[in-house]
C-alpha cells in the first residue's frame, strides 16, 4: 500500500467521543523528544490500529496555542532536524493543527482503512515553540503496530446429510479459541443452517439459534462454561441475536428465553433497532462491544425487512445470513414489496462498507450450492453429497452486488458460480 497525503488526511478526524480499547501493546514510545517550553512533549496512542478501527493519538506538554505538524511514516528514518532527531520517514505531514490552550492536541482517526495488515506506522509530533533550539520542539516517536486480525479454521467438510446414524443434530467447529460456528445437521432439517457463536470478554453473541430442537442450550452453554474456564472470567452474559428472523434461524430462541444472564433480541425490526440502538435504519452501523471485541452491525433488509450483516472486527470475517452464502439467495416479495431494490442497495452499502476494510472470509448461514459450478442442491434436500464450502470471500460480495446493480428493476433469477440469485415473485 502507498500511504497518500490524501488517504490520511480524509482518515483524520474530530470524533470526541469515542470509546477505545486500550491495548498497549500496540503503541509503542520511541523517545526522541525535543524539548519546548513546557518540557518534553508527549505523544500516546490508543485503540486497536485494525484497518478501519478507531484509533486515538494524544499530544500533551507542548507550547500552548501553536501551530503543530503531524508527520506519518512507514519507516523509521531518525534524521536530524532543527536540533532533534525526525524519528518518521516524513512520508505525510498533516498540519498546522493548533495545541489548545493547555498545550494538547486530541483527535480520533480512523486507522487507514485501505491498509495491509501488518502495516507499521510511525508518529511524531513537531511544534512551533520558540523555547527550543531552533524554534521546534517535538514529541516521542510512536511505533503503532496494527494487530492482525485472527486467523481460524474450517473442517474438511460439514455434516452433510449423507449418514444420519453418526451425525450430530449440531456440530461445534471452533473456527478458533474465540469463534465458533455451528451446524445443524441436515437429518433435523433440511436448511441445515450455521449458527456463529462471537465470545468476548464480557458477553457471547450467538447469531442465530438454528431451525429449533436440537439441545442448543447445552452445546452453547458448554462451549461458553469453556471459555469462562479458559478466561478466569466468572460474570458472563450471552445475547441470542439473528441475521433475520426466518424460523430456521430461530427456531431454537425458546431455549434461552428467560435464562440467567441470557438476552434474546426480538424479531421485529423495532425490536432490533431497540436492542442494537439503530436511529436511521437502514443506513447506519452500530459498534457493538462484547468486551474487547468490536462487531460491526449493518442493516442489509431484502431477504427479510430486520436483516443484518455483523462485521467482526477481530477475525475480519462478515457474517451476511441469508443475504449471501453459497446458495439460494432468495429475495422475497421481490417486485411486490420493492424488495429488489431494497435488497440492491442493501448489497452495495455491504460492498461500501467493506471497500475501506480487511475480509478475510464471507460466512453465511446455509450451503445449498453444490462444489460444481452453478449447480445447486434441489430445493429441500436433506442429503447435500458434494457440497460447496460455506466460506465466500470479498470478490463474491463484489460480484452479487454488480450483479444487482447491472440486472435492472426487473427481479429475475441469476445463476452464478458460488450463489444463485432467486427472487421469489
Ligand atoms: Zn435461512
Amino acid at each position: 500500500m502507498k500511504l497518500t497525503p490524501a488517504l490520511a488526511a480524509a482518515a483524520l478526524l474530530a470524533l470526541p467521543a469515542v470509546a477505545f480499547d486500550v491495548d498497549a501493546t500496540d503503541w509503542l514510545e520511541l523517545g526522541g523528544e525535543l524539548s519546548g517550553v513546557a518540557g518534553a512533549p508527549r505523544l500516546a496512542g490508543w485503540g486497536d490500529p485494525l484497518a478501519g478501527s478507531m484509533v486515538k493519538l494524544e499530544l500533551r506538554d507542548a507550547a500552548p496555542l501553536a501551530p503543530a505538524f503531524l508527520v506519518l511514516g512507514a519507516t523509521q528514518v531518525d534524521l536530524p532536524l532543527l536540533g532533534g532527531v525526525l524519528l518518521p520517514d516524513p512520508g505525510i505531514v498533516l498540519g498546522p493543527l493548533a495545541t489548545d490552550a493547555a498545550g494538547m492536541v486530541e483527535h480520533a482517526m480512523a486507522w487507514p482503512v485501505t491498509a495491509p495488515t501488518g502495516l507499521d506506522l510511525y508518529f511524531q509530533y513537531w511544534v512551533l515553540d520558540a523555547a527550543g533550539p531552533q524554534g521546534f520542539a517535538a514529541s516521542n516517536g510512536l511505533l503503532a503496530t496494527p494487530g492482525a486480525p485472527a486467523t481460524g479454521s474450517f473442517p474438511a467438510t460439514w455434516q452433510n446429510g449423507t449418514d444420519c446414524a453418526s451425525e450430530v443434530p449440531i456440530q461445534v467447529h471452533a473456527y478458533n479459541q474465540d469463534t465458533y460456528i455451528l451446524r445443524q445437521s441436515l437429518c433435523t432439517s433440511y436448511e441445515g443452517p450455521f449458527l456463529h457463536l462471537l465470545l468476548g470478554q464480557e458477553k457471547a453473541l450467538l447469531i442465530d439459534s438454528g431451525d429449533g430442537a436440537v439441545g442448543l442450550g447445552g452445546t452453547v452453554g458448554a462451549i461458553i462454561d469453556g471459555w469462562k474456564a479458559s478466561q478466569g472470567i466468572t460474570s458472563y452474559e450471552l445475547v441470542v441475536a439473528h441475521t433475520h428472523s426466518h424460523g430456521d434461524h430461530t427456531g431454537g430462541d425458546g431455549i434461552f428465553a428467560g435464562q440467567p444472564n441470557a438476552t434474546v433480541v426480538g424479531l421485529s425490526k423495532a425490536n432490533v433497532e431497540a436492542h442494537f440502538g439503530f436511529t436511521n435504519w437502514p443506513l447506519d452501523i452500530v459498534e457493538y462491544d462484547l468486551g474487547g471485541r468490536i462487531v460491526d452491525v449493518l442493516p442489509i433488509p431484502g431477504h427479510q425487512d430486520a436483516h443484518l450483516a455483523f462485521y467482526d472486527r477481530s477475525s475480519a470475517n462478515l457474517i451476511t445470513g441469508d443475504s449471501l452464502y453459497p446458495g439460494r439467495l432468495y429475495v422475497f416479495n421481490a417486485a411486490l414489496d420493492g424488495n429488489w431494490a431494497i435488497f440492491a442497495a442493501s448489497m452495495q452499502r455491504l460492498v461500501d462498507f467493506v471497500a475501506l476494510r480487511d475480509v478475510r472470509w464471507v460466512l453465511g448461514t446455509h450451503i445449498e450450492m453444490t462444489a460444481v459450478a452453478g449447480v445447486d442442491h434441489p430445493f429441500g434436500s436433506t442429503k447435500h453429497p458434494n457440497e460447496h464450502v460455506l466460506e465466500l470471500e470479498r470478490k463474491h460480495l463484489v460480484e452479487l452486488n454488480n450483479a444487482m446493480q447491472s440486472l435492472g428493476p426487473t427481479p429475475v433469477i441469476d445463476i452464478h458460480d458460488d450463489f444463485i440469485i432467486f427472487p421469489i415473485q
